[in-house]
């Protein structure tokens, strides 16, 4: 680290650093007169050795990356802070006594003003604004600490949310399934409630797709997806279980019920309107229907195996029905 001169001087003036705003009386002046200055050229590192200074940016602008203690940053926000002139790096690692492990880099020629640790002390001693002025940054920076923190997780919780929901339908996808059946079972165990599912496929969709051609499949499947979604209870969950299978879940629900809502799941798919904005023929969809419920001492497994052999019957029994 090579001082080009000390801070006393210098061009620059007390005033003009954000952290001595206030502070300038003339014991801070002249305490700080001998610190050295340095400079650190354009996508330079500043090399601070193994103790903590405080760095004052006094001209140009260093980029400040998070020490690698600190968590993953490769979340888009980056986690690198731009340090302008008047402003301070290090404060931090001076208070606590650690090593200063956050890499600093020299966006543009940049002159420092470097603060040795024992000096910070004194001055905290000496001035009430300096400490004054440290708290409110500290604070500062906690505030925006805690600001980045929620908006990774709001992110975080999007990128779940997005697992967990099939791209296509919009419905729930196998990965929640996986997840939340096993739970929703024990419930059910638990609260001596009912727990019913009622598996769908639509029919001849095979045909459908070679009728009217993949991309019209995508889009009934998408409005057969959106029909079983609606007709449900809010308590109630729609999982695309696989191609054009569909899985809806009914918590609290006893098998008479969960017939009855299956048959009315049935109906609205039968009057549903595939394209309705097109001028071409009207197809329309149909499904078939499986319904069971959870045994006393079965399993989710043994739940879709059951809905699944239901539905196997429905299918038999000529399509577009129910069966238990
Ligand atoms: P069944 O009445 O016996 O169920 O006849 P099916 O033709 O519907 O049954 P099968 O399981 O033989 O075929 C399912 C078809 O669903 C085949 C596949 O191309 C289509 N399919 C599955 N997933 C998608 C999808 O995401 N988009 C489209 N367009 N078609 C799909
Ligand atoms: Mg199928
Ligand atoms: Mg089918």
């Amino acid at each position: 680290m090579n001082s080009i001169g000390t801070f006393g001087a210098s061009r620059y003036a007390l005033r003009d650093l954000q952290l001595f705003r206030d502070a300038d009386d003339p014991a801070v002046t002249a305490a700080l007169a001998p610190c050295a200055l340095i400079r650190v050229a354009a996508g330079q590192r500043v090399e601070d050795g193994l103790r903590a200074r405080l760095y004052i940016v006094l001209s140009g602008t260093l980029e400040v990356a998070p020490d690698s203690h600190s968590a993953s940053d490769n979340d888009g926000e980056g986690g690198l802070t731009r340090v302008f002139p008047g402003e301070s790096v290090g404060e931090q690692a001076v208070l606590d006594d650690a090593v200063n492990l956050a890499a600093m880099t020299a966006l543009e020629d940049c002159e420092l003003l470097v603060i040795e640790p024992e000096l910070v002390w004194q001055l905290i001693d000496r001035s009430n604004v300096l400490a004054r002025n440290l708290l409110r940054l500290l604070s500062f920076r906690v505030r925006a600490t805690n600001a980045q923190l929620r908006r990774r997780q709001k992110l975080g919780e999007f990128y779940r949310q997005l697992s967990l929901n099939d791209a296509l339908t919009g419905l729930y996808n196998r990965a929640w399934l996986n997840e939340m059946l096993p739970k929703l079972a024990m419930r059910a165990h638990q609260d001596g409630s009912p727990l019913a599912v009622i598996m769908i496929d639509l029919d001849h969709f095979k045909r459908f797709n070679d009728t009217h051609g993949h991309i019209a499949g995508d889009a009934a499947l998408a409005a057969a997806a959106s029909v079983i979604r609606d007709s449900l209870r809010p308590s109630d969950f729609a999982v695309r279980y696989g191609g054009e299978e569909l899985l809806a879940v009914l918590p609290d629900t006893h098998l008479g019920l969960a017939e009855m809502v299956a048959e009315r799941l049935a109906e609205r798919l039968r009057a549903a309107m595939v394209f309705p904005d097109m001028r071409m023929p009207m197809p329309h969809i149909t499904g078939s229907f499986g319904v069971a419920v959870l045994g006393s001492g079965g399993d989710e497994y043994a739940l879709v195996a059951a809905a699944d052999a239901a539905l196997y019957r429905a299918k038999q029994a000529g399509r577009d029905r129910v069966s238990v």
